[in-house]
């Protein structure tokens, strides 16, 4: 079932996830909710949290993408990214390796902006899988900043956050208008009009 999505404005967007101790049908038919979610949106990744969970639970899914290649390390072994999408990672635990870069990045929660977020060029991640097994992911390319991006999102952190200040002031007004509206409930009338639209 496709959820809602949150926008920016709505205080679970803030919200530390909590760790997720069973993998529970509930779990199970949220993740699934969430990677129907992701793929309506055309995203490539989605955190619990912008569908209203505060839990340390995300989906990600780059194999769409063409133009911003990926490498990935799983357990230690090269695997082709795009054969191991939708990536579910529950309580990941995250390390940032050797230098950063800046690239383009936007955000579901945050419709029509993009800046250039500076990280690290290169992850490491464990997590818990679905299946309840544990493994890690050595990711760099667009996956490595995807996983960033969403393991940000689990901690209550958002892309804006990271923008340097002169981005950041360039788009306040328009987040103070995206934050009333939210907080109205407008958003809530166009995500349903959009997705009427969609069908
Ligand atoms: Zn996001």
């Amino acid at each position: 079932m496709k959820l809602p999505i949150l926008q920016y404005g709505d205080p679970i967007l803030r919200a530390k996830g909590k760790r997720i101790e069973k993998i529970d049908e509930r779990i199970r038919q949220l993740t699934q909710d969430m990677i129907e979610t992701m793929y309506a949106a055309n995203g490539v990744g989605l955190a619990a949290q912008q569908v209203g969970e505060a839990l340390q639970l995300t989906v990600i899914d780059v194999s769409q993408v063409e133009d911003r290649p990926s490498t990935m390390k799983l357990n230690g072994k090269d695997v082709d990214p795009r054969t191991a999408m939708p990536l579910i990672l529950i309580n990941p635990g995250i390390k940032l390796a050797g230098e950063t870069e800046l690239a383009m990045e936007a955000c579901l929660s945050f419709p029509e902006i993009t800046g250039e977020i500076e990280r690290a060029k290169s992850v490491t991640i464990s997590a818990r899988t679905l299946e309840d097994s544990q493994i890690e992911i050595e990711a760099s390319g667009l996956l490595g900043r995807a996983i960033q991006h969403e393991v940000d999102h689990l901690n209550g952190i958002l892309f804006i956050d990271r923008m340097n200040s002169a981005a950041k002031a360039a788009l306040s007004s328009r987040l103070k208008r995206m934050q009333k509206e939210t907080r109205r409930g407008a958003a809530k009338d166009r995500r349903v009009a959009a997705v009427e639209t969609a069908l």
